[in-house]
């Protein structure tokens, strides 16, 4: 009886290893806490991503997706989804948009918006203009297109041909994006804030430029908000600030609370070439998803949520500030808006989120050696002061790590 089944040391993975993960296993959440199998608890400062906008465990969430799981979790496309319906309604009436797609995901929210973009322009005769701008920086996912997108060598690197169709500019370089502006230009894609790039955010007026030079030019502008839009940065979408909008607007994230849901938002003439047959979806949009879209937005959408949120932003920022003072050998640079910030570290962002995890608080790696601080939008002040205990005390470690001393290195400065 005795096999290659008998073997007692602990076997070998069966998840495709694509994923450098941690050894740790959360049990269960609660607001902005996580517990592992032994019951530790760990400060959740990365949100599964900034996906868990509302925390782990929000009554209003777990009510909503357990009575839809009760009743009806899916039917398809090919029939009527009044919670859908209400969804897209309400994204609709508080945005620029008319008119929803759902998708499962980011990347497929993307998709949509890159292929509605060339549709639109094939719809007004003018095939020929497929290529979409994009930033060097820049994040949309990990489908063929959305890597093609991203531009970055890393997520190419071996999967064939590049899909063709983007073009890269530097970031927020005007003068570069006006002359990568051809006869086949359809549309500009931007992230307002870009995340995993490192939280860099596009200035107001650069978003207003950009809205501009598309419109001179007859081009499409799609945000990517499916980082840094539903409430993370203060304003239900990061581009309001800018007091402009764009034509086509990707969503996921925080959108479903921890349920996988996107949604692909555009204007009625941006989505104009997009029929009946021309695009689809199995999963995406069923009403499972939407209860708990819908369970979201009635927490978002309530008066004084968002302005709980920027005010728990601006807190969090001067803490920050104040915190990178005291640790200059640390921290070189504080950015970011509401709760979506960055930390850029004066030493391997590694080294950061490794001393914050044995401070048990979570944060996320970025981009341009940037440590990400997401956390969920409904944190206080107490929860505030208390991930500023966790950084402080992860920054006197990595000082004494390198010899130093806190107090020394602030004082010397
Ligand atoms: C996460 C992310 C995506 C991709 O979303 P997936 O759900 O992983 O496909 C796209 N764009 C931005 C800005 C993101 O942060």
């Amino acid at each position: 009886m005795s096999g290659p089944s008998s073997v007692t040391t602990s076997p070998a993975s069966a998840l495709l290893p694509t994923f450098a993960r941690l050894d740790i296993a959360f049990d269960r959440g609660e607001g902005a806490w996580l517990f592992d199998q032994s019951g530790n608890r760990y400060l959740d400062f990365g949100s599964g991503i900034a996906v868990n906008a509302l925390g782990h465990a929000h009554p209003h969430l777990v009510a909503a997706l357990q009575a839809q799981a009760a009743k009806l979790w899916h039917v398809s496309n090919l029939y009527q989804i009044p919670e859908g319906e209400r969804l897209a309604r309400r994204l609709v009436e508080n945005s620029f948009a008319d008119t929803v797609f759902f998708t499962n995901s980011g990347a497929e929210a993307l998709e949509c918006a890159i292929k509605m973009a060339r549709k639109y322009h094939s719809a007004n005769g003018h095939p020929e203009k497929f290529r979409i701008i994009t930033f060097e920086g820049a994040f949309h996912g990990r489908t063929l297109a959305t890597i093609a997108a991203g531009g970055q060598k890393k997520y190419l690197d071996g999967f064939g041909p590049k899909v063709d169709g983007f073009d890269q500019v530097a970031f927020a370089d005007h003068d570069a994006i006006e002359k990568a502006i051809t006869p086949e230009t359809a549309a500009i894609l931007i992230e307002p804030i870009q995340g995993e790039g490192g939280v860099r955010v596009v200035p107001p007026q650069c978003l207003k430029g950009l809205r501009e030079l598309c419109d001179r030019h007859g081009l499409l502008l799609i945000f990517d908000e499916v980082q840094c839009g539903m409430g993370r940065t203060g304003h239900l979408f990061a581009h309001q600030q800018a007091g402009i909008a764009p034509d086509i607007m990707a969503l996921a994230k925080g959108l479903g609370g921890g349920f996988p849901i996107g949604a692909c938002l555009a204007t009625l003439e941006a989505g104009k070439g997009m029929t009946a047959g021309s695009h689809g979806t199995t999963f995406g949009g069923n009403p499972l998803a939407m209860a708990v879209g819908n369970a979201v937005l009635d927490v978002v959408l309530a008066p004084g949520f968002l302005d709980h949120v920027r005010k728990m932003g601006l807190l969090f920022k001067q803490k920050l500030a104040s915190l990178k003072d005291r640790h200059p050998r640390v921290i070189a640079e504080v950015r970011g808006e509401g709760l979506l910030m960055g930390l850029k570290a004066a030493q391997p962002n590694t080294e950061v989120t490794k001393a914050l995890f044995q401070e048990h608080m979570l944060a996320v790696g970025a981009g341009d050696n940037v440590v990400r601080l997401l956390p969920p939008l409904i944190i206080d002040e107490k929860i505030v002061d208390d991930a500023l205990h966790r950084l402080d005390a992860a920054c006197s470690r990595i000082e004494a790590d390198l010899g130093l001393s806190a107090t020394g290195s602030a004082a010397s400065s």
